[in-house]
């Protein structure tokens, strides 16, 4: 067997696309545009780089942009009354604080700082608690991204046994947590997993999202099962994810391919979790 390979690129496209006509409509009806404010702190250049991203997404859509760089050596006080100011902005819907945070700045702490109507990241306490319970809210941008993918390849997910290695705040616990909502039997891996690869071989769905290069291999596979790929590693031969691509292709029936698969539906996610708190903070 020769697995479909799941076109992120395309998806995302299609996402954003859709989120422009949406902006647009909700606008030419009398909604607020939509805002998102991004705080970058110190000179990282791959954070510098994500936020330009992010930015540049934004107006693509029509979501208007708030950039915010402070210098390396603002202090803790200086982010959080920035914080608190873009948390009272009526024109900022959502708010992004790229972490990493130089080591002087608690970056966890200032996370739970955000106005949870403004998590468009999904990543504080609140959002956290809510996906928990099952309660409307922002999700985590990543891993509503793997399920916006299960979603338009038509994955059946009730009853389907779905293995998530991994248990990080980021990806694997929220992607675990949406896939039970979704009722799947969901296995969540970690470290300390025994038998990882009979766990994994028991997956319909199997979400990978490690951080270890071509970790999970072919014959961990179940024949026709998904295979989603967060994994983002840089090796010599470029970027790989954690699951050994060729040999999975050659087991599982839908595969994700890294780059090109989950990490460009990261982005779109991001707004359109903007819109979806622009709209709630109108109602
Ligand atoms: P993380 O916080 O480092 O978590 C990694 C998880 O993998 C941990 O739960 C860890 O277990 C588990 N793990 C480590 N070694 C293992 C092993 N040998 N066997 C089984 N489990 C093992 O990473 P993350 O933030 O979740 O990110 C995971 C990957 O996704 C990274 O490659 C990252 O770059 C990528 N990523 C991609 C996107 C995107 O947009 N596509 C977004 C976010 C992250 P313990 O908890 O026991 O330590």
């Amino acid at each position: 067997m020769s697995a479909t390979v799941i076109d992120g690129k395309q998806v995302a496209q299609q996402v954003r696309s859709e989120l422009r006509a949406e902006i647009e409509e909700w606008m030419a009806a009398g909604g607020r545009q939509p805002g998102l404010a991004t705080i970058l702190v110190g000179d990282d250049p791959a954070s510098a780089v994500y936020v330009a991203n992010k930015q540049r997404g934004s107006a693509e859509v029509g979501i208007e942009g708030f950039a915010h760089e402070l210098p390396a050596s603002s202090t803790q006080e200086e982010v959080e009354a920035l914080l608190h100011e873009l948390n009272g902005d009526p024109r900022v819907s959502g708010i992004l604080l790229q972490l990493p945070t130089p080591s002087h700045i608690d970056g966890t702490h200032l996370t739970t700082l955000i106005d949870p109507a403004k998590d468009v990241d999904g990543l504080t306490p609140v959002s956290a608690g809510l996906l928990a319970k099952g309660l409307p809210g922002l999700r985590p941008c990543t891993p509503a991204g793997v399920m916006e993918l299960l979603r338009r390849y038509d994955v059946g997910l009730t009853g389907a046994e779905a293995v998530v290695v991994g248990r990080s705040d980021l990806v694997g616990k929220p992607v675990a947590a949406l896939l039970l909502a979704e009722h799947a039997t969901v296995t969540i891996c970690h470290s300390r997993t025994r038998a990882l690869d009979e766990v994994c071989r028991r997956a319909d769905v199997l979400v990978a999202a490690v951080g270890r290069a071509e970790m999970v291999q072919g014959d961990w596979v179940k024949p026709g099962a998904t295979v989603i790929d967060v994994g983002i590693n840089r090796t010599d031969s470029g970027l790989v994810g954690d699951v050994e691509f060729e040999s999975a292709s050659q087991r599982a029936a839908l595969i994700t391919p890294v780059p090109g698969g989950v990490g460009p539906m990261t982005i779109a996610m991001l707004l359109r979790n903007t819109l979806l708190a622009a709209r709630a903070q109108a109602d």
